[in-house]
């Protein structure tokens, strides 16, 4: 697919596709029902080219507590994807989920009434700004917060072996750094936090392997989160992409990192991954 990066920019949708039959000159098409099938793959996956989450370039919540210290530089520096994959699928499928828990938690909402002091239970999709880096301010959507039990939530539609990992062994770093970053957006409104919690809702197992993690919120948490994400901006800033090669890497899932390149040496273009990685879960 071409992408043109003015209207991916403009989250547009590309428009360069040609040659769509119409009802006259569909005779000629050999097999409709491919030329169907090539029709709908192209505007799936168009749209998930396209769709804003793709295009974002400065570092959010979701990305701060990644353990690749290079990755977080790769995004900041701008350098060019060397390992674009497929279209990310999995991902879509969780933005679309998302929205239909939204709609879940509304209707909750509507079926629980409003608080004695006003208000729905639970606060949906807000627009949290959890710190500054370099003196800009960071913010993030946050899924939940519930008014009664002062606790933050996050869904996360994971896959079958994530789900494990994260019943036996937490989070992980990048989570739990986002949970309680959102939970320092929720502080910084004046509002009391108790506890962060993270949802794994399974993408292809049954509903009740889902799990909950949470913990008591600690503000240290988010806040070496964005001292760390600072540090790696201003090396970033300060020599641009020669700080990349000075960055720690980290086993972190390196064959689907956007900056993967297996064999690579020009370390500011592209990042052959961590020494020994053996991550792969998806
Ligand atoms: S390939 Fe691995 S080590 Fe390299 S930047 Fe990506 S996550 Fe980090």
């Amino acid at each position: 697919m071409t992408r043109d990066p003015a209207a991916q920019a403009a989250g547009n949708i590309d428009t360069s596709r040609v040659g769509w039959p119409t009802p006259a000159d569909l005779e000629a098409v050999p097999d409709p029902a491919e030329q169907l099938r090539r029709e709908l793959m192209w505007a799936i996956e168009n749209r998930i080219d396209y769709a804003p989450r793709s295009l974002q370039t400065r570092l959010g919540p979701s990305e701060l507590g990644h353990p690749c210290a290079r990755k977080l530089g790769y995004k900041l520096a701008g350098v060019e994807i060397s390992n674009p994959g497929d279209p990310a699928w999995y991902p879509t499928i969780g933005t679309a989920v998302h929205g239909w828990l939204e709609e879940v938690m509304r209707w909750l909402n509507g079926h629980l009434g409003t608080l004695a002091e006003g208000g729905p239970r639970f606060l949906l999709e807000h627009k949290v700004s959890v710190g500054e880096i370099c003196g800009e301010h960071i913010t993030g959507t946050c899924d939940v917060y519930d008014r009664v039990t002062g606790i933050v939530v996050d869904w996360k539609v994971v896959g079958e072996k994530q789900l494990k990992k994260y019943k036996d062994e937490g989070p992980g770093d990048q989570y739990r750094a986002q949970a309680h970053l959102y939970g320092r957006g929720w502080q910084r409104r004046g509002m009391p936090v108790t506890k962060v919690a993270v949802m794994f809702l399974p993408r292809d197992r049954m509903l009740h392997a889902a799990h909950m993690w949470s913990e008591p919120y600690d503000e240290q948490i988010a806040v070496q989160a964005l001292t760390r994400a600072e540090g790696i901006t201003t090396m970033v800033r300060g020599i641009g992409k020669a700080a990349l090669p000075m960055l720690p890497t980290a086993d972190a899932y390196c064959t689907f990192c956007d900056y993967f390149l297996p064999g690579s040496t020009e370390l500011e273009e592209a990042c052959p991954g961590h020494p020994g990685a053996t991550g792969y879960l998806k």
